[in-house]
């Protein structure tokens, strides 16, 4: 049995590269004809397919961002007349508008091969019955994932999210054995679970988590509490949604669907692009869509990729898992930090809370990183040469991560602001 759902997965760095390298120039070259907006742009950058000599030649093309998405709102991007478009997506701005993303029956066979390969990475066959939990919509996650799971031959039980206990009830019953949900999701299904003693009625052994972020920790604690093999695959309505990249069963970074997607790794402040292995924010370009192509979209996101071939056998690149988001990102002295290097050192130590904030000073020219966090254990404070020592391990643990000193304070449990949304955790200082 072949352990890839395509043998494109294998091909070699060569072959990768000359398929990139002609569907790039023809990705140029279809959305010069078919879209004004594009015409307009690269017409301005002076940039035609003829300029692309080499993959790396994309550096000509003009970044597009968050804020283009919203000035073109909401079918400035589209490639094809509406009659030619068959599905509509779209995400949930966080203000304002939404963007929106046209498909092309193509493009959704495309999609539907993009995430099959990840599904089947991650552990995904023919003889699984796989609950999608995601909410059905405009939201990408759960038809993405559906369509994915039926053309590997899965069974799909589309029973959306909410309605916990009637989740439960078909879960049993219909011996479900994939879960598709997010993280937070399936944490909650396992404390349910337990506290309904069910846990060992359940047939299910693996789980298809996304759309939002999960630290190792977290991953094992859903694992044990469900005894299932989680993976975690990547994507954003931007490019089409899920598919862009996936965790194989070594777990060593995401695969990316290469001869679909070109990722770039930029300085996110000067907008360069980095030497392969460097940290920084994911451009993506889209190599073969119709109804909504994206050249060089910066996602916001910080990660690094790997070219080196995969224990698995697949040879596309990896990328590791988000870092953060740009927009978040820290320059201390210099250095860059992102704040869930340091909440992951944090969420180690079972004496504090997970409630903290960063405070960035500039003194003498020179900045200073207090790290507040709060305690959990309230018999610490009695305990001056305890805290001190808990102060001064964190402190270690921290220099060991980012690689420079900070400050770190221990404060008394619910002095630090709680958030109804995103938290607002930095409190940068220095142009004051
Ligand atoms: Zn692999």
């Amino acid at each position: 049995m072949s352990s890839v759902f395509s043998q494109a997965e294998t091909m070699s760095r060569k072959e990768i590269e000359v398929i990139q390298l002609l569907k790039l120039k023809k990705e140029i070259d279809y959305c010069i004809a078919n879209n004004a907006e594009y015409g307009k742009r690269l017409g301005e950058a002076g940039v035609t397919s003829d300029k692309i000599k080499d993959i790396s030649d994309i550096k000509y093309l003009p970044f597009i961002t968050k804020k283009d998405m919203h000035s073109t709102y909401p079918f400035g991007f589209f490639g094809q007349p509406m009659n030619k478009i068959v599905r509509i997506h779209a995400s949930s701005g966080t203000t304002g508008k939404p963007t929106v993303i046209g498909y092309t029956q193509r493009d959704l066979d495309d999609w539907a091969e993009c995430m099959a390969r990840l599904c089947f990475a991650g552990g995904a066959r023919e003889s699984d019955i796989f609950q999608i939990c995601f909410g059905y919509g405009l939201f990408t996650g759960a038809l993405g994932l559906h369509y994915a799971l039926e053309k590997i031959g899965a069974t799909v039980i589309p029973s959306s999210s909410g309605n916990t206990e009637k989740q439960m009830m078909l879960m049993q019953d219909f011996g479900t054995t994939g879960l598709v949900s997010t993280p937070s999701y399936a944490e909650y299904i396992g404390e349910l679970a337990r506290e309904q003693g069910i846990t060992e009625n359940l047939k299910l052994r693996l789980g298809l988590l996304g759309s939002e972020g999960c630290t190792p920790e977290m991953r094992n604690h859903i694992e044990s509490a469900l005894h299932i093999f989680v993976t975690d695959n990547y994507g954003m309505s931007e490019l089409g949604g899920p598919g862009v990249s996936g965790e194989c069963e070594e777990r060593d970074g995401m695969h990316i669907n290469e001869d679909f997607y070109l990722c770039e790794i930029i300085d996110p402040i000067t907008g360069e692009v980095l030497p392969e292995g460097s940290q920084g924010e994911l451009v993506v370009t889209t190599l073969a869509k119709e109804g909504f192509p994206m050249l060089r979209y910066r996602t916001g996101d910080i990660t690094k990729l790997v070219k080196e071939p995969c224990k698995c056998g697949r040879t596309f690149a990896r990328m590791d898992k988000i870092k953060g988001r740009s927009d978040d990102m820290l320059k201390i002295r210099g250095v860059n930090v992102f704040p869930s290097q340091i909440e992951s050192v944090l969420m180690t130590y079972p004496q504090i809370a997970p409630h903290y904030q960063l405070v960035v000073t500039r003194k003498n020219y020179s900045d200073r990183l207090e790290v507040r966090v709060e305690i959990s254990d309230v018999s610490l404070l009695e305990n001056f040469a305890k805290l001190e020592e808990l102060q001064e391990n964190i402190k270690s643990k921290l220099k060991t991560i980012l690689g420079i000193d900070t400050a770190v304070s221990l404060v008394e449990p619910k002095t630090l602001e709680r958030f109804q949304g995103k938290a607002k955790r930095i409190l940068d200082l220095r142009n004051q």
